[in-house]
């Protein structure tokens, strides 16, 4: 039996607690706000992979969940799965309390280079409730994701000119028209970003234009045609999202302004109160005024968690070296459903015993499915002996 310290409370750090307690290991979790905290973030979108797919065997069969092929969104997972498997783990699951980093007890990081093992038990920070305190632990998986910390907005990644004066007005999750009516409807809008949470954003913002024409988007994407439609594609939701949104952009289609191969350069107050965004390409650089930022450029892993530990990461990437290498080799087209899960080899790092899983294991990569996860968990804890 191993003291085992999970780091985060989303569907992976949940999952791995859920299985690891089974196979007889002790086990503390700590999630920095509530369950889910993340997925939270996006509660009002539908997963594209349906309810079989998103819950573990081992996690339906402690609370008697049985999935269906319907499609929950993000907060139905949350509230119909998630957070009563999280419940059944009682005091294992320790909420509130923020890690802040970790370390091992008797070694500093650049000693023992090759033999992690000669060293002692991971030794962790934590903040709850104003308070902070060391736990420890023989064997650690930091599944605590990236949306927690947002990609810079600005040209090559880094951040706009004046960017974080503007932070009131800068959104970087995915606009919901349940809840952003004030923020948006009626307004002047700038969303940055090529992906799946751009196209969100976008599909969100035109039901405000709907109501209210006067609702005008900017959408700013470095190509002319940044989705990928699959012919065939076995989610017919996500083959409809790339068709709208290239044809937003080619002009085929009415409802933004597309400003395509240009990036973000500066902020600066306009005379109205609004912002003045500076865009620029190889060839101009040119102004327009908007009243709010919509960030959607991607997500980026908290490295400082690990910073005092060996962990070969990804220059590129930023996951666990051999795992982006194996997902950059992988052809599996643009259907992330496709993917394979690499193995235990390429989860592994030169520190013994600590395993990035999860999203975080993807690093800057977005392909990651909790299937992929649920694959992870088995083969780490199958290592264990
Ligand atoms: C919009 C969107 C749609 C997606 N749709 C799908 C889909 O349909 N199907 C699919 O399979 N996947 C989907 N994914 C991808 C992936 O499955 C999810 O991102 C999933 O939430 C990843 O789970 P995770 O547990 O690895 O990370 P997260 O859900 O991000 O959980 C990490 C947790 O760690 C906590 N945490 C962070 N830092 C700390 C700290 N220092 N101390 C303590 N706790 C900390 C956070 O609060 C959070 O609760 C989607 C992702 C997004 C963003």
């Amino acid at each position: 039996m191993l003291k085992i310290i999970v780091l985060g409370g989303g569907p992976i750090g949940v999952e791995f607690a859920v299985r690891a307690v089974e196979k007889g290991h002790q086990v503390t979790l700590y999630e920095k706000g509530e369950i889910g905290a993340s997925m939270s973030r996006w509660g009002h979108i539908e997963l594209f992979s349906n309810w079989t797919l998103n819950v573990s065997e081992w996690g339906a069969k402690k609370i008697g969940f049985e999935p269906t092929q319907e499609y929950p969104t993000a907060q139905e997972f949350l509230d119909q799965y998630l957070s009563p498997l999280a419940a059944s783990l009682g005091d294992i699951v320790q909420t509130h309390s923020e890690v802040i980093g970790v370390t091992r007890e008797g070694a500093i990081k650049m000693q023992h280079v090759g033999s992690r093992s000669k060293t002692g038990a991971f030794r962790v920070l934590i903040r709850k409730d104003g308070r902070e305190f060391i736990d420890h632990a023989d064997f650690l998986v930091d599944a605590s994701g990236v949306y927690e910390n947002p990609a810079n907005l600005g040209i090559g990644g880094l951040p706009v000119i004046n960017e974080a004066q503007f932070e009131d007005k800068i959104q970087r999750y995915e606009v919901n028209a349940k809840t952003d009516e004030a923020r948006y409807s009626g307004k002047r809008t700038l969303v940055v970003g090529g992906g799946f949470s751009a196209i969100t954003s976008i599909i969100e913002l035109l039901k405000f234009k709907k109501e209210r024409p006067s609702t005008q988007i900017s959408w700013l994407v470095l190509t002319p045609h940044p989705y990928t439609v699959i012919a065939d594609d076995s989610l017919p939701e996500r083959k409809a999202n790339c068709i709208l949104g290239n044809a937003l952009l080619s002009g085929e289609k009415d409802g933004v302004s597309p400003f395509i191969g240009f990036g973000v350069s500066a902020f600066a107050p306009s005379d109205d109160g609004a912002i003045r965004v500076t865009l620029e390409n190889d060839e101009e650089s040119i102004e327009i005024v908007v009243d709010e930022v919509v960030s959607n450029v991607g997500y980026r892993p908290d490295l400082n968690l690990l910073r005092e530990l060996q962990v070969h990461l990804c220059y590129a990437f930023e996951g666990p070296m051999n795992l982006s290498a194996s997902l950059l080799s992988q052809d599996s087209g643009a259907d992330c459903l496709a993917q394979v899960s690499p193995g235990l080899e390429t989860l592994k790092s030169p520190e013994n015993d600590l395993f990035i899983l999860g999203a975080k294991s993807y690093g800057r990569n977005s392909n990651f499915l909790l299937r992929l996860g649920f694959e992870q968990i088995e083969t780490v804890l199958d290592s264990i002996k």
